[in-house]
């Protein structure tokens, strides 16, 4: 089955982390565009110099660079035959417009969690710089700070600090909520607890999936 699923929620909310598991569930491939632009930069292209400036200071890049990069990513045949699991895109009334003139989508997840507890995980969070797996002071991998996965790196992220996390959360109420809203207002939004193991989570946002996909 090829599942179309958008992640919404407050940087911290994890996203990524659900990301990870549901890809497993389903086999649809999990598409960051955070982890994309990080990836721009980390291979020093043109592209991911002007990225930079973005990413350090927690600003949104231009609408339509984003879609260039969703529409590409998009062409690939993993997308074509599985569908995907969006996750950072859409973050703006614009970018959910221009998405869903190029695609249908079977369900949007926001996951909710509450802004004084996205800033106390986001100051602990650490990610490998290889491969993007999340840990956080309180769940190190098991030699610190060798990557589990892939024995990659893991370092906190540039922009996870109080500036940058202040400006992120803030473009997140400005900008993305009201595309939220967009997708409440067309019934394609379920909002999930995130509160509670990851595992639990995960457990609410199948549920969630299987009553609309199987509907
Ligand atoms: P977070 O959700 O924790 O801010 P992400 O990894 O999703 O982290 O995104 C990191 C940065 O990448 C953002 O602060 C922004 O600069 C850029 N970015 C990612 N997705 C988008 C998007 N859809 N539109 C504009 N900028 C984006």
């Amino acid at each position: 089955m090829a599942l179309k699923l958008l992640l919404f929620g407050r940087q911290g909310a994890g996203k990524g982390t659900q990301s990870a598991l549901l890809a497993k569930q389903y086999g649809a491939p999990h598409i960051s565009t955070g982890d994309m632009l990080r990836e721009a930069v980390a291979e020093g292209t043109e592209f991911g110099s002007q990225a930079q400036a973005y990413l350090d200071s927690g600003s949104l890049l231009p609408d339509e660079i984003m879609m260039g990069i969703i529409t590409e990513r998009f062409a690939h045949a993993d997308v074509r035959a599985n569908g995907f699991l969006l996750d950072g895109f859409p973050r703006t009334v614009g970018q959910a417009e221009a998405l869903l003139a190029i695609t249908d989508v079977d369900l949007a997840v926001n996951i909710e969690v509450p802004r004084e507890v996205v800033l106390e995980r986001l100051s602990s969070r650490r990610v490998c710089k290889n491969c993007n797996a999340i840990y956080s002071t309180a769940e190190p991998p098991t030699s610190p700070w060798t990557c589990d996965v892939c024995g990659g790196e893991v370092v906190q992220r540039a922009d996870d600090t109080p500036e940058a996390i202040g400006r992120r959360l803030e473009a997140y109420e400005r900008d993305t909520v009201p595309a939220i809203d967009l997708f409440e207002t067309r019934g394609l939004l379920v909002t999930i607890d995130g509160l509670g193991r990851p595992e639990d989570v995960t457990d609410r946002i199948v549920a969630a999936i299987d009553a609309r996909v199987s509907a």
